[in-house]
């Protein structure tokens, strides 16, 4: 029989794996008995639709065998099995011939890029070669006629041939290593070890986990002597995690579970253990990611929680348990009152499963607030990795939910080192500031140089910076805090000015009819007006906008689908009315005004973060002019 090289992928990310997440060589328990559990529900689901499978609920198991004489730990599932491509795919993929060199694991490489390859492999399996130096899968998928047994030392790639096996199911033997100086590997042929590890590590998986036990008893028959009882023994409790009442679970029991059943390295940011009872009874279970799930942007990730019918899997992501903005969330609903045979379809219409998304959206947005009071560093961390979903709920479903969401938004300004709530800049306003003002830009740096931003500011002012597209558009559906506007700095009716300020802008506007008129026509359709300004400091010009639609909108929406319509923002070029550039273009004749006109208008666009359309132009109109 030819031995089969492992496909390329390498010792460097099997070291990864032993040096950095695995620092405990017991898990390989654990990582086994999940798979096989994950092999019974994926046969389990096929039985419930498919009457091919003869099994009820109550035939699933595990076994745990130990052959202490030969060294050998077998585990064995009636789960659905694999083929012989299915055992090539699956379990030859990872580790490259010849390099299985797992090294002392003490080394603790946390490098969280590493681990984040690692993460979306599947290197459970792997594990097992850190106690055993050679690993035996036989295997019959369920339907085949045929059985496989696949064999591996590790370092020099595996062999498959056929094989004798009855029904369909894993079994899997592990050779366990002789044990070196440092190491007690002889300790996982002990039954007391491997019941310790099960409870543990597996003690919530649903079905049994078997091991024959011995014990020593008092023998009936001869008193102070003793006899050996072997009997078949359940190690689990097989009760949920979130079945267990919360006094009973550490953090870190909810970690690992976390961890384990949502693929990921890292701790979650939050945990959320509640049990409802009244309009509906249910346990919630959930968790929010530190990170957003490498798949989080794409259009492969479904939103969704687990949704459990008296502890049995009935549906692995119900999306009609989260809403949209809450997509990051994990975890599960097990609820007594839905029925186990309950379609899709008509899960949609469930009046119970909407009572208990209500209860869940509640539930969810009064830990973030609690989180944001007692815990700001760590909000602010979630906010990092998901608070534009936060800000799209605000905005979708025209404003439905933006009462509930407001107070969880955060933003930065002009006057926070990190990030402000609307409560917190509200709190901040002098009694005669009426307006929440804000700016938009690409970022925090831009829109602090904006020309506006100054003028603000002198006011004694605080600006709100928006660097995301969905920011203004979120606000504008907010429309008031607290009963205070929101301004957009860079809108031209902003006005902070006195009174005498203004009648003085106002008649200096008058007197330079034409020559604003003038400047209006060399720069024809791109701007909706020209006006001197007197709120731009030391700086000679700036646009803004006339009307609902800014720059910032005009942007989002031309890029959408469909350019928006042609939504386009009407474009108000102001001139600094105390700059000695006035003077200039009030001196220029006809040909140089426009141009002038041109080169500022240009200028301002650049400033605003908007392109010019002929930079040639602009760059031969400056050098024209040295
Ligand atoms: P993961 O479990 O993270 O996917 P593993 O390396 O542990 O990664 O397993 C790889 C794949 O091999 C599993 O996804 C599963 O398809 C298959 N597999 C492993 N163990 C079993 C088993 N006992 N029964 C059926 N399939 C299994």
């Amino acid at each position: 029989m030819r031995k089969k090289q492992f496909k390329a992928e390498s010792k460097k990310l099997l070291d990864m794996m032993i040096n950095s997440i695995y620092t405990h060589k017991e898990i390989f328990l654990r990582e086994l008995i999940s798979n096989a559990s994950d092999a019974i529900d994926k046969l389990y689901f096929k039985s419930l639709t498919d009457n091919s499978v003869s099994m009820s609920r109550d035939d699933f198991k595990i076994n745990i065998e130990l052959d202490k004489e030969n060294r050998k730990i077998i585990i064995s599932d009636n789960g659905i099995g694999m083929t012989a491509e299915e055992l090539e795919s699956n379990l030859g993929t990872i580790a490259k011939s010849g390099s299985l060199n797992f090294k002392k694991e003490n080394e603790n490489d946390e490098n969280a890029q590493d681990i984040s390859v690692i993460g979306q492999f599947g290197v459970g399996f792997y594990s097992s070669f850190m106690v055993a130096d050679k690993v035996e899968v036989v295997s019959k998928a369920f339907g085949a006629e045929i059985a496989n047994k696949w064999v591996s030392s590790g370092a020099d790639g595996y062999t498959i041939e056929e094989c004798e096996k009855d029904a369909a199911g894993t079994v899997i033997t592990l050779y366990v290593k002789e044990d070196t100086e440092n190491e007690n590997y002889s300790e996982y042929l002990e039954q007391y070890k491997i019941d310790e590890l099960v409870k543990k590590y597996s003690d919530y998986i649903r079905y049994p986990i078997q091991m024959e036990m011995s014990h020593q008893v008092p023998d009936s028959e001869k008193e102070g002597e003793y006899i050996t009882e072997i009997s078949t023994e359940t190690l689990n409790s097989m009760v949920p995690i979130w079945r267990k009442s919360k006094s009973e679970i550490k953090e870190e029991d909810y970690n690992e579970y976390y961890k384990q059943k949502f693929m990921d390295y890292t701790d979650p940011v939050l945990t959320i253990h509640s049990k409802t009872e009244g309009q509906a009874t249910f346990d919630a279970l959930m968790f929010i990611p530190e990170n957003p799930p490498y798949d989080f942007y794409t259009k492969e990730y479904e939103k969704g929680l687990q949704l459990y019918s008296n502890g049995v899997l009935i549906m692995d992501k119900c999306a009609d348990l989260l809403p949209d903005y809450f997509s990051f969330v994990k975890g599960l609903v097990d609820s007594a009152d839905l029925s186990l045979n309950i379609s899709r379809e008509m899960l949609q219409h469930d009046h119970q499963l909407k009572i208990i998304a209500k209860a869940i959206d509640k539930k969810i947005k009064s830990e973030l607030k609690k989180m944001l009071t007692k815990d700001r560093e760590k909000y602010e961390k979630f906010f990092n990795a998901f608070g534009l979903q936060l800000k799209y709920g605000v905005y979708a479903n025209y404003g439905m939910e933006k009462d509930s969401l407001k107070d969880l938004l955060l933003f930065k300004s002009s006057s926070a080192d990190t990030y402000t709530t609307l409560s917190e800049y509200v709190g901040r306003m002098a009694d005669s500031q009426d307006t929440i003002y804000y700016a938009c830009g690409d970022s925090v740096e831009k829109i602090a140089l904006l020309p506006q931003t100054d003028a603000v500011k002198e006011k004694g002012y605080e600006v709100l910076y928006f660097t995301d597209e969905v920011d203004e558009f979120a606000i504008q559906m907010l429309m008031e805090y607290e009963g205070k506007k929101f301004a957009n700095i860079c809108k031209d009716d902003l006005d902070l000015s006195t009174d005498a300020e203004k009648e003085a802008i106002s008649k200096k506007n008058e007197e330079s009819k034409d020559l604003l008129e003038k400047i209006k026509s060399a720069l024809g359709d791109q701007v909706s007006a020209v006006k001197f300004s007197n709120k731009l400091g030391s700086h000679p010009v700036s646009l803004s906008t006339e009307g609902y639609v800014s720059l910032e909108m005009e942007k989002v929406l031309s890029s959408m689908p469909g350019g928006g319509n042609g939504v386009k923002a009407q474009i108000v070029l102001e001139i600094n009315s105390n700059h000695p550039v006035a003077e200039k273009l009030a001196n220029a004749d006809d040909e140089t005004l426009s141009k002038y006109s041109k080169l500022l208008f240009a200028s301002a666009r650049l400033i605003a973060g908007l392109d010019i359309s002929n930079p040639t132009e602009f760059s031969d109109a400056i050098a024209d002019l040295m």
